[in-house]
């Protein structure tokens, strides 16, 4: 019997090492990866550049506390600052503690502006924003509230895509509306471009904060850096993590100037959060993502991977009813089970994952090849001719 707390459904299956896309497993098997750890492994697997930046910084320094100025943290606070609509930066170490971060400065902003009763944030149906208590109950998914009571009060949800009942919703006691820019767990869903429009706009007319949860569509997933790039929106907080340390667990959230002020020294804090070998991967990440072409490229293969997806899609018309995403971040909504169908994929070697709505994500390194998605189509090609 496992000594692991049963909190998942793992798959009978573990990895000995795992190179670019491509995972290699125990029994001998060679997997193309195209889960990348839920978007986690930007890079690919043992990226040179991540893997040399983690033996230089570990050589050198590992942990200091947030008491003492951290220059790594510096940096990579720059970088992101000077490539978003961010003025400051502050380092977590999870998605969860980033959705938790922009609660609490989007709370305190208003508070510290004099309107205490102005705390309420507005979520989503279908949103994903972190298994802590407040980020659970701000998704307000029952199947992972349930038995987690007494609920965490400050959220008001709202149907996706329900522009009334959003309207509806905002009240004198409203501080922020938080949504993902694209709806992972919740199966790939897309907020078209003048819908963020939209949402910014509502923003400023009602004086209250804009939260884009960008932890899984963020740090090129998408395409551009930040997904909202393409609606070119400037939101007011961003909870990130993620891509953004290739593997290394870290995470941050963005803050313009404005929704900035109520912070001052004492009102947050993470042992962790910031620390010197964290920093020196995601500066190692961004030396790729930021390189002249690369958010192109991700761009290019996403859609060369979707149109070849649209095509599938009219061949098994039966299984396939939508193909959704943007960039590297895929998702197939089928009529047949999804549970069984990635089960096929997997005997024909191709990881991806599960999502609400009966979808399955594939969610390739953005490093990925165009041989390797030519390979994948395959895969799903040749799986969706023998899915009985
Ligand atoms: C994964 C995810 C989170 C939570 O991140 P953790 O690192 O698991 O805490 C939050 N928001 C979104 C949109 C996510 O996809």
């Amino acid at each position: 019997m496992s000594a692991i707390l049963g909190t998942y459904n793992r798959k009978k299956i573990s990895f000995k090492k795992g190179k670019g896309a491509y995972l290699y497993a125990h029994n001998g098997k060679k997997y193309l990866d195209f889960v990348s750890g839920i978007a986690v492994n930007s890079l690919g697997h043992c990226h040179s550049h991540m893997v040399r930046a983690i033996q230089k910084q570990s050589k050198k320094l590992i942990h200091v506390s947030n008491a003492f100025e951290i220059p790594e943290q510096e940096k990579l606070a720059k970088r992101l600052t000077k490539n978003s609509f961010a003025d400051f930066v502050v380092f977590v170490n999870s998605g969860a503690e980033a959705t938790e971060a922009s609660i609490k400065i989007a709370r305190k902003y208003f508070f510290e502006k004099g309107m205490p009763e102005k705390n309420r944030i507005i979520t989503f149906k279908g949103a994903f924003h972190g298994r802590t208590l407040a980020a659970l109950f701000a998704a307000n998914n029952k199947d992972h509230t349930k038995g987690f009571g007494p609920r965490v009060e400050g959220f008001d949800q709202v149907p996706f895509g329900d522009h009334e009942a959003l309207n509806k919703a905002i009240t004198n006691k409203t501080a922020a509306i938080m949504v993902e820019t694209i709806l992972g767990e919740g199966g790939i869903k897309v907020i078209p471009n003048e819908c963020l429009v939209g949402l910014r706009k509502i923003c400023d007319e009602k004086k209250i904060l804009l939260i884009l949860d960008e932890v899984q569509c963020g740090i090129g997933r998408s395409g551009k850096l930040f997904a909202f790039d393409y609606a070119k929106i400037k939101p007011d907080i961003v909870p990130i993590a993620k891509g953004i340390g290739g593997g290394f667990p870290l995470g941050a959230c963005l803050v313009n100037k404005k929704a900035s002020e109520g912070m001052k020294p004492g009102t947050h804090g993470s042992t962790f959060g910031g620390n010197p070998l964290a920093m020196s991967v995601g500066n190692a990440v961004l030396d790729i993502i930021l390189k002249k072409g690369f958010l192109k490229n991700v761009e290019r293969n996403g859609q060369f991977f979707k149109d070849e997806l649209v095509k599938l899609k009219h061949k098994y018309k039966n299984k396939i009813l939508d193909v959704r995403g943007k960039g590297l971040l895929v998702g197939i909504k089928l009529s047949i089970n999804n549970n069984k169908f990635l089960e096929h994929m997997f005997k024909n070697k191709l990881l991806a994952v599960k999502a609400a709505d009966n979808v399955i994500r594939l969610l390739p390194p953005l490093i990925v090849k165009k041989e390797e998605i030519k390979k994948a189509i395959n895969i799903i090609d040749k799986s969706l001719k023998e899915f009985k």
